[in-house]
């Protein structure tokens, strides 16, 4: 029997950006926002955001995180944010010198409960330093609660590491003026090894984070604002402009593979049985699938079932950041959602080239028993 594993990145092929290694070669520029990632950014703010906003590389998610946090957050002492988070969001604000405070998730997006966090920003007050939701699993969450912080002056950095490719035409994000931040690891729908980009809708917020990721250099190479390194080589420039030309293609496989989940969750009627797949209203670029079993079972369950099948799975995030050592003096409020649905989660298959067999294997073992 064949195994399936969890997953099996897949990066464009050496062939693929062998024309941009030749033009570093011949440049001698290796990094500091060279002709390549200069081109990166241009073409993604052509083909996915529509020129509205700007977006500065990074070399990955947490590092933007980081950035974004300590350049727009205000006085006061917590990052309010889901514990249903992987542990890169509380870890970016602690870097920022700020305490994590959690709040419970909706049932049906697992992304921050709207009412849950209102109270707590009421109660918090001005301690709230900034609001940092995840889009869990690349769902395109609803922005609209979160543009109405805005507007009352309440930062707002979101995480979305996997969200890059989420939504129909607009890229999720799009507009938005607080920061959005993605994740290029190898693991996430785009995948170039290590690397990431934060976009806003407010182009002088790209700019004081463009200048904050080169150790806040002003023209002058003065240190001007709290910054670091948190640049891309030339390398992976080239590796993002190849993942840009197939990347439509990668999300329609991506999507296609989703679609086979739901015609087996269908087929075997695991949702008559108490299954339950992620709400959303648009498309995600799905990193992995994730899916809860009934209620009153638990996933160890079915993670040991499904490993003696030779089918490898995770449980993101089980457990949840309040439930770990490093982080569970942290204040929230009640997180009754986010310890049901972590453990109720399994994180299922997803690879470019899973076979639709496949999935129908794992989605049967989940149904017996
Ligand atoms: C992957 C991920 C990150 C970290 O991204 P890196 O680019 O590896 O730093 C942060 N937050 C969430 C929710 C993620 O899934």
């Amino acid at each position: 029997m064949d195994e399936i594993p969890f997953l099996k990145p897949l990066i464009v092929p050496k062939e693929a950006f062998q024309d941009y290694m030749e033009q570093i070669d011949n440049s001698r520029i290796y990094s500091n926002n060279g002709p390549l990632n200069q081109r990166l950014e241009k073409q993604i703010m052509e083909q996915y955001f529509s020129n509205d906003g700007d977006a500065v590389t990074v070399n990955n998610a947490t590092t933007g995180l980081m950035l974004a946090i300590a350049h727009t957050k205000r006085q006061g002492k917590y990052a309010i944010m889901p514990s249903f988070t992987f542990p890169a969001t509380p870890l970016s604000a602690l870097w920022c010198g700020l305490e994590p405070y959690y709040i419970d998730i909706n049932p049906d997006t697992w992304c921050m409960d709207e009412e849950r966090l209102k109270e707590a920003l009421e109660k918090l007050g001005d301690k709230a330093a900034v609001v940092v939701p995840y889009a869990a699993f690349g769902v395109p969450m609803r922005l609209d609660f979160y543009e109405v912080l805005l507007q009352r002056q309440i930062p707002v950095v979101i995480d979305a590491a996997s969200s890059f490719g989420s939504t129909e035409e607009i890229q999720f994000g799009q507009g938005f003026r607080g920061a959005v931040v993605f994740s290029f690891h190898a693991t996430k729908s785009f995948g170039i090894g290590e690397g990431g980009l934060i976009y806003s809708g407010d182009s002088g917020l790209i700019k004081r984070l463009r200048r904050a990721s080169n150790f806040g250099f002003d023209s002058g190479r003065e240190s001007r604002n709290f910054g670091l390194n948190g640049k891309i080589s030339e390398y992976t420039a080239a590796i993002g402009l190849a993942t840009l030309e197939v990347f439509r293609e990668k999300i329609a496989i991506r999507t296609q593979i989703a679609s086979w989940y739901r015609d087996a969750l269908a087929k075997y009627r695991l949702l008559e049985s108490g299954w339950k797949s992620q709400c959303s209203e648009h498309k995600i670029a799905y990193q992995f699938y994730p899916l809860l079993c009934p209620s009153g079972k638990t996933n160890t369950y079915f993670v040991q079932k499904l490993e003696a099948a030779g089918i490898q799975v995770r449980t993101y995030f089980s457990p949840p950041c309040h439930r770990q050592e490093l982080f569970r003096h942290h204040s929230h409020t009640g997180l009754s959602v986010t310890d049901e649905v972590s453990q109720r989660m399994l994180s299922l298959p997803v690879w470019e080239d899973i076979r639709r067999e496949q999935i129908q294997r794992i989605v049967r073992c989940l149904s017996d028993g």
